[in-house]
């Protein structure tokens, strides 16, 4: 056999029969850092080192950072035009690209187009428009939300649920086919269906793809298990990676079962056991490994580390959160300045996005460069933007964009016909489209209904606008007065595809009002203004982070798996928060301590994790108390402190050497 250009030397010799078994099902089952993803790409480029066409080589993984690490982790190995006749994706375009070749079968058209969750909204409202009675009434995102849920079950919405949603599900599939598109949830569905239904179309895709493995197996659903299990050929090649113990999608359906019983699809796998934890110092595996040691219903497994015992990790106690992320800011800020590393060796991980919220204001307080990864910036959150959206509109009624953004979130039985009315109308007498609502003769354009409806809108907004121009007013009051006004918490729960969407979106438009009520303590005389002013100036400034700067990762624990990094903070790891407090009644606690194990085994040198004593509530401090995680890890391994013991201590004479003498070379004397 031929030796690839580089790689299998670099691999030890478990992972090298891995890599090498390039026939037949394998499964690798191992626990964290043990290159498993290294083993994927390896085991590609030993595949085109023994002449297997590229072509026929299909990896699979679960987010598109992911399939474009491996991506670039391949390139290195291989020749660069054999690399591009790879193919290396996520589940979801994956489907497209088999939807695309073979569609037909199932009548659609090739040229399909894929209808984003806005979209299909749109859609959806039209339906509904049509199909109910006056007195029917449903709301288009719960629709969404049912028909979603129908989809992805395999079943159709229950006729129990009402008349009019089964009516909607089947009038939209019927119009999604003669707009010839398709949504999400189709994309797995249909691929699933083309290979059951049709021979030639599973004949064509087996002989393509004779190859295939699939990274993070721990995660796949059962849709995307049948989706494997039709396109392996007879002769199953399959190399399965996964970790029992990173299982942390099963809200979503993820079947930890798959991986356990992996046998049963694939007759007689190899079974490969790598041990040899390469990532991460001897003591934040063995926190890891006390923790995990824990769940139930796991498969036992050895890991150790190559790296010697390294760094304690740190259990520290903070005040309050934001102690906690100037604390950790300052740290980052220090180590860069003194000891020169770069700001890529940090991540802060955490469990919800909303945590992400302060560490972002700390970050750019002292100008550290972050990117988030796997979620939105804070700010730009559906939900965030809605409330802002109206507060701008109060300040501002002939703002178009804010208005139209809100003018029926929640809907207030002004229809799209209305507002495209008042729209056209505003730009033929060149006024706002407020102006427009307020314009007697556009108003009598309108049915009396809609007049009514746009009547009660205009009151509303009129009845914001003189405390919202006042400076000393208590705007984080005000903008709880209005989320009461629009139920729209009510609204959230409604459009939001699952619980855990919404009560993250709720948490969101609390975490907006603390920001607001924190601002207005330390500027009061900028009033509502001043606020809006400070966002929007952050936003600016995200624009332009958008380039794939450098910086400190902030990272929710989900978005971070397989990543890794030199010094990991895993922030607020209070009870209630990890484990979720949801986590409880629903039985998911084995879940979040897996959710734990994979955050604390990004960590390569160093690990902090926080906790706080306090965290405000509408500007109150609510006291929070330590995840009861951390007195499931072995004390041996962790170094407890509390913060503010320590920033009462001096600096130790060394870390100020290091920093005058860094401050000298900086100054530029000797
Ligand atoms: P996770 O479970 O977190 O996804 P993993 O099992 O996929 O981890 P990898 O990300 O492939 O692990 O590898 C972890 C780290 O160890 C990487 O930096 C990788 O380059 C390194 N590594 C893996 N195998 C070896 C080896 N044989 N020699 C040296 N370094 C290795
Ligand atoms: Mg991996």
């Amino acid at each position: 056999m031929k030796i690839p250009r580089a790689g299998l030397l670099a691999l030890n010799p478990e992972q090298r029969q891995a890599a090498e078994q390039i026939h037949g099902p394998v499964l690798i089952l191992a626990g964290a850092g043990t290159g498993k993803t290294r083993v994927i790409t390896t085991r590609i480029a030993w595949m085109l080192a023994n002449d297997i066409q590229a072509r026929h080589i299909l990896a699979v993984t679960f987010t598109n950072k992911a399939a474009s690490e491996m991506r670039e982790r391949v390139a290195t190995m291989v020749d660069q035009e054999e690399a591009k006749l790879l193919t290396i994706s996520t589940f979801h375009s994956l489907c497209v690209r088999i939807l695309r070749e073979s569609i037909e079968k199932l009548g659609y058209k090739k040229t399909f187009s894929i209808y984003t969750q806005s979209d299909q909204l749109g859609l959806i409202k039209k339906i509904i428009v049509r199909k109910a009675g006056k007195e029917e009434n449903l709301d288009p995102k719960m629709a969404q939300m049912l028909i979603s849920r129908a989809k992805n079950r395999g079943i159709p919405v229950s006729e129990s649920e009402d008349a009019l949603i089964s009516e909607v599900f089947r009038a939209y599939q019927a119009e999604l086919k003669v707009l010839n598109a398709v949504d999400f949830d189709d994309l797995l569905i249909l691929a699933v269906r083309v290979l059951e239904q049709s021979d030639e179309a599973r004949a064509f895709w087996r002989r393509r793809y004779r190859y295939i493995m699939v990274d993070e197996f721990q995660d796949t659903n059962r849709l995307q298990m049948d989706l494997l299990r039709l396109l392996v050929g007879d002769d199953q090649h399959i190399c399965v990676v996964g970790d029992d113990d990173q299982s942390i999608y099963g809200w979503r359906g993820a079947e930890v079962a798959n991986i356990l019983e992996f046998e049963r699809f694939f007759s007689n796998p190899k079974v490969v056991k790598l041990e040899e934890n390469y990532r991460s110092t001897n003591a934040v595996l063995s926190l890891a490994n006390s923790l995990i040691r824990h769940n139930r219903n796991r498969r036992e497994k050895t890991l150790r580390s190559s790296k010697g015992d390294g760094e304690m990790p740190r259990i520290l106690a903070m005040p309050d959160a934001e102690t906690e992320a100037d604390a950790i800011a300052d740290e980052i800020l220090t180590a860069t300045r003194i000891k020169n590393r770069p700001y890529e060796e940090f991540a802060v991980l955490f469990r919800m996005n909303t945590q992400s919220r302060l560490l972002e204001e700390a970050m750019r307080r002292r100008e550290i460069p972050y990117r988030i990864i796997g979620g939105q910036s804070f700010f730009e959150r559906r939900e965030v933007k809605d409330l802002l959206a109206y507060l701008s509109m109060f300040l501002n009624q002939d703002d178009d964009v804010s208005l139209l953004r809100v003018i029926n979130s929640p809907p207030r039985g002004i229809g799209d016909a209305t507002v495209t009315a008042a729209t056209e109308f505003s730009i033929e007498k060149n006024i706002s489209v407020y102006e427009a609502l307020e314009d007697l003769e556009f108003l009598s354009l309108l049915s009396s209904k809609s007049q009514g409806a746009v009547a009660r809108f205009t009151r509303f907004v009129s009845g914001y606008r003189d405390s919202a121009l006042t400076d000393s007013v208590n705007y984080g009051a005000m903008t709880e007065a209005l989320l009461k006004e629009l139920n729209y918490t009510d609204h959230l729960r409604k459009t939001c595809k699952d619980p855990e969407e919404a009560s993250q979106r709720e948490k969101n438009v609390r975490e907006l009002i603390e920001s607001m009520y924190h601002h207005q303590g330390r500027r009061p005389e900028k009033g509502l203004r001043g606020f809006l002013d400070s966002v929007a100036l952050m936003q600016d400034r995200e624009k332009e982070d958008e380039n794939p700067a450098p910086g400190v990762s902030l990272i929710t624990m989900h978005a971070a798996k397989g990543l890794e990094f030199h010094t990991v903070y895993i922030v607020g790891v209070e009870e209630g928060v990890l484990p979720h407090t949801r986590s409880v009644e629903e039985g998911t606690r084995d879940e979040e301590r897996r959710l734990l194990y994979v955050g604390i085994t990004r960590a390569m040198r160093q690990l902090t994790i926080t906790w706080c004593r306090a965290r405000r509530r509408y500007g109150e401090p609510l006291p929070c108390y330590p995840s009861s995680f951390l007195k499931e890890m072995a004390p041996e391994w962790m170094l407890q402190e509390d913060f503010e013991v320590l920033a009462k201590k001096p600096a130790t004479e060394e870390v100020a050497k290091d920093y005058f003498a860094r401050m000298r070379e900086m100054l530029g004397s000797k």
